[in-house]
């Protein structure tokens, strides 16, 4: 049994990158912006734009890594 639900997250990554006019929330900047799962669906995260938060490559590496923190207010 297969379910894939890689396409419904990747399509919430473009709808919420949308959402955010392509511009990192932290930085403001439009370059290279890729949309992240605030909380990611290994653990238990939806494939929803409320789950996505557009971040230029720099800030998501820095999110990823641990510098900083990403959370639902
Ligand atoms: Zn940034
Ligand atoms: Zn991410």
């Amino acid at each position: 049994m297969t379910r894939n639900r890689s396409s419904a997250h990747t399509k919430a990554q473009k709808a919420g990158r949308e959402r955010d006019g392509n511009r990192c929330q932290i930085c403001g900047s439009r370059n290279r912006v890729e949309g992240h799962h605030i909380v990611d669906y290994q653990f238990g995260g939806a494939a929803s734009v409320d789950n996505i938060i557009a971040l230029c490559r720099k800030h998501h590496i820095d999110v990823h890594s641990g510098k900083i923190d990403i959370f639902i207010i």
